[in-house]
């Protein structure tokens, strides 16, 4: 699918999103061989309407917008970009051009690092190397976290409980990542829950 870039004068608004956390980011502008740069590279590439030409985000601020997934609207003339921010994106320096960072919580902090361990394949990343060995062992290790935390139930250590807990819930995310959920989803099923 490719946007109509006849309809405004070659230029089309691009709205860039957190892919982890859908924070919108910023808008610019693109022309057809900015999109197509951007395509080629998995970074994006503007036209600056000020500057008068390519402008790759963070060119000089090293602050590069790594691409995760290119959508056109339903009639083709407006571009929605998800990436993964390297670092802040405004150069007035705060995170996003509509205002600071979007704090969700630290459960999705989490899962943002875990999507960034296994989408960069991190070496010496024990999440990665857990997502390499497969669906069926994410899962069993949810099984045996589960089991563990059974048994820590019934005892009356509760550091042990607390731990056992944590590992439940960080592999808990690791499979959901896995099976292409995200955290939200599965708040959106409890929501839907209560009526
Ligand atoms: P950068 O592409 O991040 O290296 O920034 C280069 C220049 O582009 C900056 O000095 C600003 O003039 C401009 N710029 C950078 N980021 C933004 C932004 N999010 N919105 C508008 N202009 C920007
Ligand atoms: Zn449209
Ligand atoms: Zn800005
Ligand atoms: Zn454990």
């Amino acid at each position: 699918m490719k946007p109509n870039f006849n309809k405004s004068n070659g230029l089309i608004p691009v709205i860039i999103q957190d892919e982890a956390t859908l924070q919108v980011l910023m808008l610019g502008y693109m022309n057809e061989e900015a999109f197509e740069k951007t395509k080629k590279e998995s970074i994006v590439t503007f036209y600056s309407r000020s500057k008068e030409r390519l402008w790759t985000k963070g060119e000089e601020s090293g602050s590069f917008l790594k691409v995760k997934s290119i959508q056109i609207d339903c009639d083709n003339d407006t571009i929605l970009v998800k990436v993964q921010p390297k670092n802040i994106v405004c150069h007035t320096g705060s995170f996003s051009c509509f205002g600071e960072k979007e704090n969700k919580g630290f459960l999705y902090e989490l899962e943002q690092k875990i999507s960034q361990r296994i989408n960069d394949k991190t070496e010496n990343s024990y999440t990665y190397s857990l997502y390499q060995r497969g669906i069926n062992k994410m899962a069993q290790k949810v099984g045996e976290e589960a089991v563990e935390l059974v048994i820590e139930a019934k005892d009356n250590n509760d550091e042990l409980f607390k731990n056992e807990s944590a590992d439940l819930l960080y592999h808990f995310l690791v499979l959901l990542k896995a099976k292409n959920f995200s955290l939200e989803d599965i708040e959106q099923v409890l929501k839907n829950r209560v009526q």
